[in-house]
């Protein structure tokens, strides 16, 4: 009796389970960014909206390719991944499809989105001067072209030109000043490079730790990780360009791939992500800076003061990241 109860109640769960599987909403994210800062804030969607989301995480290549490699079969309907330029490579492999959506543009400053509305911005991060407290004054310091003066020679720390960040950099250079200019000040870098370039920007701020060199280029969040270890930490950031065009910032951002199978459920959760309500859990967990224009960073990153941002549409990382790398190459830079 009991055996025969236990098998009906079995075919019931049989008969239910996969009916409640296909009915509930679910979104599928494939993530260049790690699971530590994504899977707090997917926990809330999921608690608030009753949404399951599946997510895998790996470096930004390799999921633009799985992407592209699974064609109309691939079950990502949303990829998220750091920098412009990796969004803007996604938009041109042609695996995001545009989304309208008005509360999208609301959230995110034109500037920080793509021009066809296939990638938005999710965060913001600025690419920055770092200096010695000891060897340096902040009078020393003013634009991103300054540190290719000669004072600085022998004094300068660099990540490597492979990396995304500084080909977005260099290309939005590039979209400010022209070819001939940006090349003068990265040669004017090179020359002032006290060692190698670094793997990392925690290398190039380590370098000026121990006396390396004075001076370095990072994102800010990098920076708030040292400080964060170290509060007396003798290095402070400085904000250039403030009389000029203003700090070079990129963004983390998003895309709904072209053959989502939950679209809507896709847009949906982008348009949370952009709220006022998760835009603190994105940014904050990493010590970026809130895309959506009505929310405040984090105290902690607010301490390093306010600062003009350039203006110029990140898209232009992407347009430009050949024109980058080609000139990198042509200053020597490695
Ligand atoms: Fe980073």
């Amino acid at each position: 009796m009991k055996r025969k109860k236990l098998l009906i109640l079995l075919s019931v769960l049989c008969l239910v389970l996969p009916a409640a599987n296909l009915f509930a909403a679910e979104v599928v994210v494939y993530s260049a960014r790690n699971e530590q800062l994504i899977k707090p804030l997917f926990d809330v969607y999921t608690q608030e909206t009753g949404v399951k989301i599946t997510y895998i995480t790996d470096k930004a290549g390799p999921l633009l390719e799985k992407i592209k490699a699974e064609g109309s079969n691939t079950p990502a309907d949303l990829l998220i991944t750091v920098d412009a330029g990796n969004l803007w490579n996604a938009a041109r492999s042609g695996i995001l499809q545009p989304i309208t959506s008005s509360e999208l543009e609301m959230n995110i400053p034109s500037n920080f989105r793509d021009t066809d509305n296939r990638w938005f911005g999710l965060s913001v991060r600025a690419r920055t001067i770092v200096y010695s407290k000891e060897r340096i004054k902040p009078s020393e310091l003013s634009t991103y072209e300054a540190l290719a003066d000669p004072e600085l020679n022998g004094r300068l720390c660099l990540r490597t030109s492979k990396k995304v960040y500084n080909q977005s950099l260099v290309a939005m250079m590039i979209a400010e000043h022209g070819i001939k200019k940006t090349e003068d000040i990265v040669k004017g870098w090179v020359n002032n490079l006290a060692a190698k370039p670094f793997s990392n920007d925690t290398g190039a701020m380590q370098a000026i730790l121990a006396g390396q060199c004075d001076a370095a280029i990072v994102n800010t969040y990098y920076f708030g990780r040292l400080l964060k270890q170290d509060p007396q930490l003798p290095l402070k950031l400085f904000w250039p360009d403030q009389q000029g065009s203003g700090v070079h910032v990129n963004v983390s951002g998003a895309g709904v791939t072209k053959y989502a199978k939950n679209r809507d459920e896709a847009v949906k959760l982008l348009v949370w992500l952009s709220s006022a309500k998760a835009q603190n859990l994105f940014a904050d967990s990493n010590m970026e800076y809130p895309v959506n224009p009505a929310v405040k960073p984090h105290p902690d990153v607010a301490a390093w003061g306010d600062f003009k941002k350039n203006i110029i549409n990140v898209s232009e990382a992407g347009e430009l990241q050949t024109e980058a790398i080609k000139l990198m190459d042509r200053a020597r830079y490695q």
